[in-house]
């Protein structure tokens, strides 16, 4: 019940403040680190090797603060991206390497449009499944809710189906499944 308001992911059911619970708190740190060092940079090591009269304050303020929110940004999304590419089974090497070296945060754009489903195991048969499955590929055990009239995905809270308004008391669903959901 008390996720029914939030936005939740269609594939894996999780809301964003999940997903933010995945950054680790040593990018956290990091970020504020990042933070803290453009600010330094910015009204401490550049005005003294400046000798052209400075912009406004108001612009510098500005510049300053969009510059480390930009720099915390990048080492939060490193974070996240090094939680999230092996529950996706992606190469965790090759993504953390494409963040740092694309320009811009091109890099995690790209992680985004291309990222795998999160990959799970079937509890009955140990096969990996994906987010979206329904049934285990290999011994057809139930790895998700899902309505027993249209079969598209349902949370296991819910009491109709949000698709098709079918009564989902009627399915009869196994009891194991409130286990996959959160
Ligand atoms: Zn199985
Ligand atoms: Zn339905």
């Amino acid at each position: 019940m008390k996720d029914s308001i939030s936005l939740r992911d269609p594939d894996t059911g999780s809301t964003f403040a999940d997903e933010m619970r995945l950054i680790p708190r040593w990018s956290v740190a990091i970020a504020a680190a990042a933070f803290v060092a453009v600010q330094y940079l910015w009204w401490i090591v550049f005005p003294a090797e400046r000798h052209h009269p400075p912009p406004p304050l108001s612009l510098r303020i500005y510049f300053a603060l969009s510059w480390s929110a930009l720099a915390a940004l990048y080492v939060l999304m490193v974070g996240y991206v090094s939680r999230d590419a092996p529950r996706r089974a992606m190469s965790l090497r090759f993504w953390i390497a494409i963040c740092l070296i694309m320009p811009g945060g091109i890099g995690s754009v790209l992680y985004f449009l291309l990222r795998q489903p999160i990959i799970s195991r079937c509890a009955a048969c140990g096969t990996r499944t994906q987010s979206d499955f329904h049934f285990c590929p290999q011994c057809a055990f139930q790895v998700s809710a899902c309505c027993g009239q249209c079969y598209r995905s349902v949370s296991a809270t819910d009491q109709y189906c949000v698709h098709c308004g079918h009564d989902l008391a009627t399915d009869n669903a196994p009891a194991r499944l409130r286990a996959f959901q959160g």
